[in-house]
């Protein structure tokens, strides 16, 4: 079992040379593989904030805290390393690479993360797989990275990337924004299949409530302030959905 900590982690956003400003305020959480928790919260709150920081952003800098997995301190590790310890950051990888084909790129991530470059055949099959759960067309397969993707098309690439790559815990921003409902369903049942694996535990941050009809968390929290202000199971979401996020914004901010 894997075991991922955020503990008390303060983080700044670096605005120019001279300019900082603290965005995370003291941020602890833990996660299992087989889990999945939602970090819900209003824009600005600092959600993005604790992804880009977990994964070594340059315009992040963690002033405090610790961020572990198993025990290994992912904060002292290159951007590769925390990929190869099992790390996944949907963020971090090329928003547009021309001319190198998805399934190029993909076996070189999986390459990249296994430490050793899967046969040819047996890769393709294993892609023609994931794609086929993901409902991707497989003319996806020998198109440029992320080139002309719709929103929609990034999404998926970012969820075939998590069933490609195994990861050990996986942090996914915003899945769910500008997916139309089919979109919404596949993407989340994606997402569904790697907690139900027990192997990975996945923190899925969100803006709306809507991706949890379809995404089944173990845990929700609200982030409000720079940290977490409340946290509760699945029923949490509803109580958003109906009250919103104010009262939370509200009482973190005094
Ligand atoms: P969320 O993802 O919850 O919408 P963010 O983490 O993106 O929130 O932003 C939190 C706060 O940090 C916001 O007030 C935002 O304006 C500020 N911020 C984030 N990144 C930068 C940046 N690169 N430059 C300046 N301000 C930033
Ligand atoms: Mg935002
Ligand atoms: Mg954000």
């Amino acid at each position: 079992m894997t075991k991922f900590e955020i503990r008390g982690v303060r983080a700044d956003v670096l605005i120019g040379a001279e300019e900082r400003q603290e965005i995370l305020k003291g941020v602890d959480l833990t996660i299992n593989s087989g889990e999945t928790h939602a970090i819900m919260g209003p824009n600005g709150s600092g959600k993005s904030t604790l992804a880009y920081a977990i994964a070594g952003h340059p315009r992040y800098e963690i002033t405090d805290g610790e961020v572990l997995l198993d025990g290994e301190n992912v904060l002292e590790m290159s951007v590769d390393e925390r990929a190869r310890a099992g790390l996944f950051l949907a963020m971090q990888y090329p928003v547009e690479v021309p001319g190198v084909s998805m399934s190029n790129f993909l076996r070189s991530s999986v390459t990249a993360v296994r430490g050793e470059a899967p046969k040819l055949r047996t890769f393709s099959k294993e892609l023609q797989e994931a794609m086929g759960n993901l409902s991707i067309d497989s003319s996806f397969a020998s198109r440029g990275v992320n080139e002309g993707f719709s929103g929609g098309e990034k999404k998926r690439h970012e969820i075939l990337q998590l069933e490609l790559l195994k990861p050990r815990m996986a942090i996914l921003d915003e899945t769910d924004s500008g997916l139309d409902v089919d979109a919404l369903k596949v993407v989340s049942a994606g997402i569904n299949r790697a907690r139900e694996s027990g192997e990975v535990g996945v923190m899925l941050i969100t803006h709306y409530t809507r991706i949890l009809n379809y995404v089944q968390a173990d845990h929700v929290h609200v982030f409000a302030g720079g940290r977490i202000a409340a946290s509760g199971g699945p029923e949490l979401a509803d109580t958003l959905e109906s009250e919103g996020y104010e009262r939370f914004a509200k009482a973190a901010a005094k």
